[in-house]
């Protein structure tokens, strides 16, 4: 090859822009990003180290660019809300009332509640004025607004991540005084933190008889959220939705985490924001939740949110009252765009809607090509520790019981000592579901399941989000693999599932046919059609297929611990008395089958 070509490249650059510059495809541009573990569509924008790797991975010498020019350049491009505030020119950005969230178990009172804080202070007076649901809505306490999310539970908020928006400033999460902290107060609080979001708890139903508060605290305490009298800086604040008591105080806490992080936006700045709802009514057309995160948004605006974009001919505010212009946190109904965009996707405007036509063509037309889901596998994560570009581990553990979940989690975290940070997202007992995929997906982590299974959902939506899920029944293969992971040392693509052992107690000669090893399982099963291994010493002896099981007299599919049985292997007879047999499938990673786990 000769000489490199040199190229200088911004802050940051969309994928589009950058194939430009390069000379090159998008689709050549996707891909090296995507060999670099980074998932991105046409008009999404990496930053310049991102950008660097791709640039010299199709043989550029790179150089940063000078700060001024980039600016310009990057004015109206859609990009995420994040790097629009870092890029925002800092003395314009503001305060902006908070975006709240309410989280929590099932039946522990998040809609009563928010009624009850709709009812409260609704802004600008008319308590029960609001005859409109949109999604959200805003109180006043003491001359600060607040913006709620109408869509209470994780799904919704941990979509949006997925989604690449970010849900909420604050969370709350609702405990009931007499129910305690529940399988999903404990996943709530995970998509909370994993999301980086404050917590507030709203213990509620204190009205009630069999309330526990202090009981209630310590169970809050051992999911790591140390209330403050127990000397931890979690504010937990006692609530009767039902009652409508302890609102206020609710309300004051919130301003006070709202003061004490810097939640700002420049009303000035480019206009972006996310989808709350949207939906297709047949007399107005469609309708769609805006909540602005940046800039202001005005009346004939030409709104780009996923793929649908219009001109907003009509703007509401959350009480259906027309507004002509709405600034950062503002929750607004808007009605123009010509399809219905999905919850969570970012929107953006445009200067005309031919840009905003021509945009939604592009990336269709990259999304159709070479879209996929993120992937998220455990040998990814290695690739990208090896390449130096992950610097953590992100996992959700699910388990049979607590007794084998609490020893698991001890020895990862004790694992921790690397370089590499293992982040423990989510640990609790069950099976895997939806919600653990959901979130896995959003904070690009793997799900560990010891003597567990995956519900079919589950499986479904990993499958189309790219979710790693590793199923293990011994749980040294478990940090095994997670060692293997963080060393760089894994192999790729395919994975080994031990599912049971057996010891060689005596050796049968039968002539032609070789030795056959006499057996008792000890652990799990051995089956005729998996793989088997024979250790003596701790050392691996040979590798290879079974040639037979015999179980008495008979050829057996599979022989259970505790039984006893004669195993001859192909390629191998040379057993000794007190090896070990080890019984493993190979598969697949990512593609789920059905074994001893079901
Ligand atoms: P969600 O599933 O978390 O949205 O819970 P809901 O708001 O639907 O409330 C579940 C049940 O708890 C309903 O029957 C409510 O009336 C009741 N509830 C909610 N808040 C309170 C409260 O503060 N006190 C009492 N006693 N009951 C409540």
């Amino acid at each position: 090859m000769g000489e490199k070509k040199s190229i200088e490249l911004p802050f940051s650059i969309t994928v589009r822009d950058l194939a430009i510059k390069l000379d090159a495809s998008p689709i050549q541009v996707i891909k090296e990003l995507m060999s670099n573990g980074v998932m991105a569509n046409i008009n999404q924008l990496v930053d310049y180290d991102t950008a660097a790797i791709v640039a010299s991975g199709l043989g550029f010498e790179v150089a940063q660019e000078e700060l001024e020019q980039e600016e310009k350049k990057e004015e109206g491009k859609l990009a995420d809300w994040k790097m629009v505030i870092d890029r925002e020119d800092h003395k314009n950005l503001v305060k902006r009332p908070p975006v709240v969230t309410i989280l929590g178990h099932v039946d522990h009172g998040k809609t009563t509640l928010l009624d009850a804080i709709r009812h409260t202070d609704v802004a600008g007076g008319e308590a029960g004025g609001i005859t409109q649901h949109i999604g959200a809505y805003q109180v006043e306490h003491k001359g600060h607004l607040i913006t709620f999310l109408d869509t209470p539970g994780h799904a919704a908020f941990t979509a949006m991540r997925a989604r690449g928006a970010q849900g909420a400033d604050i969370v709350i999460l609702v405990v009931a005084a007499n129910d305690g902290v529940m399988p999903q107060t404990k996943e709530a609080a995970a998509h909370a933190k994993a999301a980086q979001v404050p917590i507030i708890v709203a213990m509620n139903k204190i009205d009630r008889p069999d309330a526990n508060p202090d009981f209630v605290k310590k169970q809050l305490a051992d999911i790591d959220l140390v209330p403050e009298d127990y000397d931890g800086n979690t504010m937990v604040i006692p609530v009767s939705a039902k009652q409508k008591t302890g609102i206020d105080d609710l309300l004051e806490a919130i301003t006070l985490v709202a003061e004490s992080t810097s939640i700002m936006a420049n009303p000035l700045g480019q206009k972006l924001g996310s989808v709350i709802e949207a939906e297709l009514d047949k007399a107005k057309g469609v309708i769609t939740t805006l909540l602005v995160q940046n800039g202001t948004l005005q009346m004939g605006d030409v709104v780009v949110a996923g793929t649908a974009f219009g001109k907003i001919k009509a703007m509401f505010d959350f009480k259906g009252k027309p507004i002509r212009s709405a600034g950062p946190s503002t929750p607004v109904s808007v009605m123009g765009l010509n399809d219905v965009p999905s919850a969570g996707n970012v929107f953006t405007v445009v200067p005309t809607e031919r840009d905003a036509r021509a945009q939604v063509e592009a990336s269709k037309a990259a999304s159709a090509v070479v879209y996929q889901a993120p992937k998220t596998t455990l040998e990814d994560i290695f690739k990208q520790i090896k390449d130096g570009a992950a610097r953590e581990l992100n996992l959700i553990i699910k388990a049979d019981v607590q007794g084998s979940l609490e020893p698991i989690v001890t020895s990862l975290q004790d694992q921790n000592k690397g370089p590499i940070k293992i982040n423990i997202l989510h640990s609790t007992t069950g099976n895997i579901t939806e919600s653990d995929i959901l979130l896995a997906s959003a904070s690009g982590a793997i799900v560990i399941g010891f003597n567990v299974t995956a519900d079919t959902s589950a499986r479904r939506l990993a499958e189309t989000e790219g979710v790693s899920i590793r199923l293990y029944s011994i749980i040294y293969r478990l940090f095994e693999d997670v060692e293997k992971a963080l060393k760089g040392m894994l192999a790729p693509e395919f994975k080994e599932e031990i599912i049971g052992q057996a010891n060689v107690m005596a050796i049968f000669n039968i002539g032609k046919l070789g030795n056959i090893a006499g057996c008792r399982v000890t652990t799990g099963e051995v089956r005729r059609n998996a793989k088997m291994r024979v250790m003596r010493g701790g050392k691996v002896v040979h590798e290879g297929e079974v040639a037979s099981l015999k179980h008495e007299k008979d050829d057996v599919k599979e022989v259970r611990q505790g039984f006893d049985c004669g195993i001859a292997l192909k390629n191998f007879s040379e057993f000794q008395q007190g090896d070990t047999l080890v019984s493993y499938t190979v598969e697949k990673v990512g593609q789920l089958k059905s074994g001893l786990l079901e």
